[in-house]
């Protein structure tokens, strides 16, 4: 019927790169006054003599490692949003594994050393955008109204989309410059005004006129010669948030499905798993293995006259977990001897 039923899926090319020492945080001017990422700054900190945190190179970094960052995680982006917006460590740590979000921009400050960096505020604005937009579709998945609801308001003329954070931009849909997306909408159904959010965000967030700072077209077009020397079309991000931006639009164009593993708590793709999938393989052997050495433990303490109390204490192990597993090994044992 339609041309995209027929469409090969889109591919995707894109190499990063990261310095071999890793990054740190620099406390330095908000010299350039730069205002477009100041929506979790407080008035103050908009202030252009204000010290503001950035992430830099280290300075004694020899090389740059280039790295497949999108082909080694392909839900990059859901990793992005779980990021805790006050948790600079966890962000340095991602920046340590990924490389800065944006191409590499230098800060000059009179008297001072230049930084080759990104700031903090950028990471956390940009971090916000992710879980906000992550949230809703991860909601109109589970089909949950009220959360959806809490955000999404509609009534005959217009859906307003309204955040509980500060500074933030209200967003609304009316009906006089949407006719045919009110003709879609059902009284009571949220799915409609949501999949409208992701497309406005996801829409936006990869059009060069929204990030000022991209510098360049977030997304290039490419060929790209094949194993049979025949040249493939593929888009190319030209920024590590573009690349994570347009593998979200990826997952959600192809309706793959995303799952929380019950060990490591990461977000997988899990869309060729059966339904019944809860965690990694790689997760529950290393569990397996850790309760099996927690195991050898107990039964050494126990061997030297130890009390399950004192060595629930000593090993960090709940009560109930030390005798659930001895009971678990007993009955093993009864199983193998018949
Ligand atoms: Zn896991």
């Amino acid at each position: 019927m339609s041309t995209t039923e027929t469409q090969s899926e889109e591919c995707t090319y894109f190499r990063w790169s990261k310095p071999d020492t890793g990054y740190q945080i620099r406390h330095e001017m908000n010299y350039d006054g730069n205002k477009d990422y100041a929506v979790f700054l407080s008035p103050g900190e908009l202030d252009e003599r204000a010290i503001v945190p950035y992430i830099e190179y280290q300075h004694k970094a020899t090389h740059f490692i280039e790295t497949e960052v999108l082909k080694d995680s392909p839900v990059l982006f859901a990793r992005f949003a779980d990021l805790d917006l006050s948790d600079v460590t966890k962000i340095l740590e991602f920046a340590n594994q990924n490389g800065f979000l944006l191409p590499t921009h230098i800060y000059n400050f009179p008297d001072r050393l230049p930084l080759t960096g990104e700031k903090l505020a950028l990471w956390v604005n940009q971090i916000w955008l992710m879980k906000q937009t992550f949230n809703i579709w991860q909601w109109s998945l589970s089909k949950d109204t009220d959360k959806l609801a809490s955000v999404i308001k509609v009534d005959e003329k217009s859906i307003r989309y309204q955040f509980d954070t500060p500074r933030s931009r209200l967003w609304i849909i009316n009906k006089q410059n949407h006719p045919t997306l009110f003709r879609k909408l059902i009284p009571g159904d949220f799915i409609i005004p949501a999949r409208a959010f992701m497309q406005m965000r996801i829409d936006e967030q990869l059009s060069d006129m929204r990030i000022k700072a991209y510098k360049k077209p977030p997304i290039a077009m490419r060929l790209v010669f094949n194993s049979q020397n025949e040249l493939d079309p593929y888009l190319a991000p030209t920024s590590l948030l573009a690349a994570m931006w347009l593998q979200f639009r990826q997952h959600v164009t192809r309706e793959r499905r995303l799952k929380r593993c019950e060990i490591c708590e990461q977000w997988e793709d899990v869309t060729v798993n059966r339904e019944s999938w809860t965690s990694h393989e790689l997760c529950v052997n290393r569990d397996k293995v850790k309760k099996s050495r927690k195991l050898m433990a107990v039964k050494k303490h126990l061997q030297e006259g130890l009390g399950v109390d004192d060595i629930s204490v000593k090993l960090n192990v709940g009560v109930r977990d030390i005798q659930r597993w001895l009971k678990k090994e007993t009955e093993n044992k009864f199983e193998q001897k018949p």
